[in-house]
C-alpha cells in the first residue's frame, strides 16, 4: 500500500489558497487502511485509538465505518460524544483514570474500562458500578518503537487476582489487553501475547470466571517508515490466525492508532531564512518540532522529506522557525539548492504528530486540510469551458 502523496502541482494550488504550514489529510487513504485491516483481520473488532489523531474528519471518518473508539480521557469522550457517537461503542483503555474522565464517562454511559492495578478498582465502582472491566498485562517486545510496557500492565501472574478484586467490588470482568509496544516490527510478540493469554483465559475459567473479551491493543507498523519494509498483510494474517485458532469463541478486537493515519497526512511548509554554514546550507522552515514535527520528539520518529528546489544538490539541513537550538529537524541530508519561498512536502505524518503540536513561541498549529475537499474546491474554481475535461 502506497503512502497519499500530493503531487506538486496539486501542492501548489492548494498553497494558492492557503498560507503554509499546512497539513493535507487523504480521508480516501483512512479509508483504505481501515478496509486493509478489515480484510485482513476479520476475526478482530477495530477500537480506533483517537489519541493517534483525532482530527473530527477522521472521527466522523471512522465511525461511518463501522469503527469503535479507544478513548483516554474525558476530552476524548467528549469529542465523540460531540459527533453524535454512543458510548456504547467506546472503550476507556487508560489504565489509570483522571476524575473528570470518570466523571464524564458516567454521564454518556460508557461501561468498558481496563486497569492494571488494584487501587483502580475502588475508582471504577465508584463511578460506573457493575461496569465491565478488562486487567491489562505487560508482555515482552523488543521490537517496537514506542515501549508501552514499561508504564502499563500489570505482570501476567497477578492478572486474575486483579478480576477476581474486580468481581468482588461489583466490577464486571469480561477479559484481558495487552499493547505489544508502538510501531511494532514483530509478528511474534504479538503471537507469545496470545499464547499467554489463552492460557490465562483456561485459568480463569477454573476459578469460575468466563471471561468474554481479548482486547489485543494497537502497535500495527506505519510500513513505509524509514528504510523499513513490513509486510502488513502477512503480519495481519498471521495475528488473525493464532486468535482464530485460539480464541475461537473470544470477541477479539484490536486497537489500531498510529497504522490508521500515519500514511494519509502530508505537511506543506515554507523555506522562510537559509544560512550558508561552511559544512551544511541550512533553511529555517515555517513548521518546527514544537508543531507538527513534534512526532521527532515525542515519537522517535523522522519522516520522508521531499524538496522542490531547482538547484543542484548540496548538503542541507532544514529547522523550525522557534527560539530554540533544538527545533532542529533533519540534519546533512542531500537536497537541492532552495530560497526562500520554496515549499517541502513532508509525507507520512498523519500520527501523533499534528496533535502534540504547540503554540509555542506564538507560532499558530499548522490547521489539517481534507484532501477530497481541496480537490472538489480547486475543481469548482476552474473556468467553465476548462470544466469538462
Ligand atoms: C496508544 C494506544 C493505542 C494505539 O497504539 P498504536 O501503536 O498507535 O497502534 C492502543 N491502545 C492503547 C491502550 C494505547 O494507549
Amino acid at each position: 500500500m502506497k503512502s497519499f502523496k500530493l503531487t506538486r502541482q496539486e501542492m501548489d494550488e492548494i498553497a494558492s489558497r492557503h498560507p503554509t504550514p499546512f497539513m493535507v489529510l487523504s480521508l480516501a487513504k483512512v479509508e483504505e487502511n481501515y478496509r486493509f485491516m478489515r480484510k485482513h483481520m476479520p476475526k478482530a473488532g477495530i477500537y480506533y485509538a483517537m489519541k493517534a489523531n483525532p482530527e473530527k474528519a477522521v472521527l466522523r471518518k471512522m465511525a461511518a465505518l463501522g469503527a469503535n473508539f479507544d478513548v483516554a480521557s474525558g476530552g476524548e469522550i467528549e469529542m465523540l460524544h460531540e459527533l453524535g457517537i454512543d458510548a456504547s461503542r467506546m472503550i476507556y483503555a487508560n489504565t489509570v483514570k483522571d476524575f473528570q474522565g470518570l466523571e464524564t464517562a458516567r454521564r454518556v454511559g460508557l461501561r468498558r474500562f481496563t486497569f492494571d492495578d488494584r487501587t483502580e478498582i475502588a475508582k471504577i465502582a465508584a463511578y460506573v458500578p457493575g461496569a465491565d472491566v478488562l486487567v491489562r498485562i505487560s508482555v515482552a517486545n523488543d521490537k517496537a518503537l514506542v515501549d508501552l510496557n514499561t508504564k502499563f500492565g500489570t505482570h501476567p501472574e497477578q492478572a486474575l487476582e486483579l478480576l477476581e478484586a474486580a468481581k468482588q467490588a461489583g466490577l464486571h470482568p469480561i477479559g484481558i489487553c495487552f499493547h505489544v509496544g508502538s510501531q511494532s516490527l514483530s509478528t511474534a510478540a504479538y503471537e507469545e501475547a496470545l499464547l499467554l493469554c489463552r492460557g490465562l483465559f483456561r485459568e480463569a475459567e477454573r476459578r469460575g470466571m468466563r471471561l468474554t473479551d481479548l482486547d489485543i491493543g494497537g502497535g500495527f507498523p506505519v510500513p513505509s517508515a524509514d528504510g523499513l519494509s513490513v509486510d502488513l498483510a502477512q503480519m495481519m494474517e498471521a495475528i488473525n490466525r493464532h486468535a482464530e485458532r485460539l480464541f475461537p469463541d473470544v470477541d477479539v478486537w484490536c486497537e489500531p492508532g498510529r497504522y490508521m493515519c500515519g500514511t494519509a497526512v502530508n505537511l506543506v511548509a515554507s523555506v522562510i531564512g537559509t544560512k550558508d554554514r561552511a559544512d551544511s546550507r541550512w533553511y529555517i522552515l515555517d513548521e518546527g518540532i514544537y508543531g507538527a514535527f513534534s512526532g521527532i520528539m515525542y515519537d522517535h520518529w523522522t519522516y520522508p522529506l521531499y524538496c522542490f528546489g531547482k538547484g543542484k544538490k548540496c548538503r542541507s539541513t532544514f529547522a523550525g522557525p522557534s527560539c530554540d537550538g533544538i527545533d532542529v529537524l533533519y540534519k546533512d541530508v542531500m537536497a537541492p539548492r532552495m530560497e526562500i519561498g520554496d515549499r517541502i512536502l513532508v509525507s507520512d505524518i498523519g500520527s501523533y504528530a499534528g496533535v502534540s503540536a504547540t503554540r509555542f513561541n506564538g507560532f499558530r498549529i499548522a490547521p489539517t486540510l481534507v484532501y477530497e475537499e481541496e480537490v472538489e474546491q480547486a475543481s469548482a474554481g476552474l473556468p467553465a469551458d476548462r470544466e469538462a475535461v
